[in-house]
């Protein structure tokens, strides 16, 4: 087949309209910012076991990342999050440890940001609702002031539509 007869638009809505037919919805949890190259996957769900009182602590795990070319499926970011909460874990190094294996493979930056719910927490009183946010930055991430802008869109409803500049 001729290469330039690909309409890629069309192959684009039709991949996007079969997403759509199965039940997915395309916009959700991964969204290509293409004016910074940055990548957010959002509401990644995770359930671990707080390694200090062995109760469970779970919630939700937002990534961003800048690639290096490769952009990584959200599948292969939620088994990553799975990889390192299915263990004993305490919510820091979680999301450290999720940081840095994005790193090693190969992007150039990673926001990771994790929201958990903690029973230890939740038991020992009223007072406290047992949520714990923690944030881990590495690459041009940490170096640069793309972090308040990451934040901002994986805090953002809407933020499929991705207008704002890193
Ligand atoms: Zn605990």
């Amino acid at each position: 087949m001729n290469k330039s007869l690909i309409n890629k638009k069309k192959i684009e809505k039709l991949v996007r309209q079969i997403l759509i037919e199965l039940g997915e919805n395309p916009d959700r949890e991964i969204s290509f910012n293409e004016e910074t190259d940055s990548i957010i996957a959002k509401d990644i769900q995770f359930y671990s076991m707080c390694e200090h009182h062995m109760l469970p602590f779970f919630g939700k795990i937002h990534i961003a990342y800048v690639p290096s070319g490769k952009v990584f499926g959200i599948s292969k970011l939620a088994r990553l999050v799975e990889k390192y909460s299915r263990r004993l874990q305490i919510q820091e190094r979680l999301t450290k440890e999720i940081a840095d294996e994005i790193m090693r493979m190969g992007v150039k930056g990673v926001m990771v940001v994790a929201e958990g719910e903690h029973l230890c927490m939740r038991m020992r009183g009223v007072k406290n609702s047992g949520m714990i946010t923690t944030v881990a930055n590495r690459g041009i991430v940490a170096q640069t002031d793309a972090r308040e802008h990451l934040l901002a869109l994986i805090y953002n409803p809407r933020s499929q539509a991705m207008l704002k500049q890193i």
